[in-house]
């Protein structure tokens, strides 16, 4: 009888746990322990500032669909990790021992990475990050209806979730325009990547063409090699060229670090907080340690001037956890190791701008590496067609 804990139940954390308790025997205990009781579908945020979407259509909570599938669900924050002891502290206040430990936690934003970075009250932005966040921003986007004036999109140094970025600011464009008040305003992204499209990865497919005719559209102005020194309650200043630019509504990716307990464990994560792995998701510091999803280092390939992360869609997220899920088991006694690096996950990314869209299927085998423009508000639809059959397949425990 084996006892595996799987640390975070969002994309990393439920796929892994499905795959688990579909190749342990019943005798083995899987239990998954998450600081939230919901799953939170995080692509449709950028639609809930302006009110498309409402916390309750893109969120559900994950516990019926755990123990319909006969995993035990814990909601309480991880606090400490003991190797050696093969222990987890929680909140609650309770240390389960485990034989297999899967951390799928993501990481935390590092909103003091930038003086006023934080979103407001604390500093001056507002953010898309989290359903309350987004929420939080309505005001602001209320204000910016009644008072409009220039807006400023975009990512600081380290950043890695450029897509989302890149989304907000294509649906801000619309979205002024359908309130009426598009020629009032100005939209300015400002991003650390040598160019538009470039997502860490040093470009993926024709996205470098594909993003900057798209702003282009949109009167969307672009700051490339953009270095952000401060956050003011009306400007953004850059770095360097001392460049001011105005805002009335400033939205920036910042940078993201492990979760403390990993950084407070010697030699699991590196100097930001991210878990090594190797081919199998296995830590390179503790042998009975996985880790999959945003939560593992994955090094930049791409060289820039200024540093930049690499985006890890939600699917690669899933991917991670159901291949370490596979060796947990194999370790086990139940199937084979299977070796996936990160770089050969597939990968599935919708950017919809509303009116032109790039989809994105990325993988190691040619067949996979499919790119493509295509003009129309299509991409609009394949996303909510993507949220509502994601949404189903982990709320049906399919995943
Ligand atoms: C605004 C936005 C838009 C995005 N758009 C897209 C998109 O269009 N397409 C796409 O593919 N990807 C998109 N992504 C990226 C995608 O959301 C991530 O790749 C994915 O969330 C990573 O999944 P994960 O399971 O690794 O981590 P996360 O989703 O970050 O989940 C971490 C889990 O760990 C839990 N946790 C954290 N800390 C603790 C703790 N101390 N104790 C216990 N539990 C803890 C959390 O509650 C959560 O359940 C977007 C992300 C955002 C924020």
């Amino acid at each position: 009888m084996s006892t595996v804990i799987v640390i975070g139940a969002s994309y990393a954390g439920l796929a892994a746990a499905l795959e688990l308790r579909h190749r342990l025997p019943v005798s083995d205990t899987v239990t998954v322990v998450s600081a939230n009781e919901n799953f939170i579908f995080h692509p449709s945020l950028i639609w809930v500032v302006q009110g498309e979407r409402e916390p309750a259509d893109i969120s559900f909570p994950i516990r019926p669909v755990l123990e319909e599938a006969g995993i035990e669900f814990i909601c309480a924050q991880l606090e400490a990790i003991n190797p050696q002891a093969k222990t987890v502290s929680l909140s609650s206040p309770e240390i389960l021992g485990y034989d297999k430990l899967l951390i799928a936690t993501g990481g935390e934003w590092e909103w003091d990475a930038v003086p006023g970075l934080w979103p407001k009250p604390r500093g001056h932005t507002v953010s898309i990050l989290s359903p309350w966040d987004a929420m939080a921003a309505r005001n602001d986007w209320q204000a910016l209806l009644a008072h409009p004036g220039p807006v400023v999109i975009g990512a600081t140094l380290n950043a890695g979730l450029y897509g989302a970025a890149y989304e907000f600011a294509l649906n801000m464009d619309i979205a002024l325009r359908k309130a009426g008040v598009r020629d009032q305003t100005s939209i300015t992204f400002v991003t650390p990547e040598p160019f538009l499209g470039h997502l860490g990865h040093g470009g993926l497919g024709n996205s470098r063409q594909i993003i900057k005719e798209a702003f282009s559209n949109k009167q969307i102005a672009a700051i490339t090699e953009a270095q952000i020194e401060r956050v003011e309650a009306e400007a953004v200043i850059l770095a360097g060229r001392r460049q001011r630019l105005s805002s009335k509504f400033t939205m920036l990716v910042p940078p993201f670090q492990g979760i403390k307990p990993v950084r407070a464990t010697p030699n699991l994560g590196d100097e930001r907080g991210r878990i090594p792995v190797d081919d199998t998701y296995r830590s390179a510091g503790y042998p009975d340690i996985f880790a999959a999803g945003v939560a593992i280092q994955v090094k930049p390939e791409a060289s820039s001037l200024l540093p930049c992360d690499v985006l890890i869609p939600g699917t690669v997220s899933a991917e991670m956890g159901r291949v370490a899920a596979a060796n947990i088991a194999a370790d086990l006694g139940h199937g084979w190791p299977v070796r996936k690096p990160a770089d050969a996950l597939k990968a599935f990314y919708v950017l919809d701008s509303g009116s032109h869209g790039l989809f994105m299927s990325l993988g190691s085998q040619s067949w996979l590496n499919v790119q493509l423009n295509v003009p129309g508000p299509w991409s609009h639809w394949a996303k909510v067609i993507a949220e509502k059959y994601q949404m189903w397949q982990i709320q049906s425990g399919r995943y």
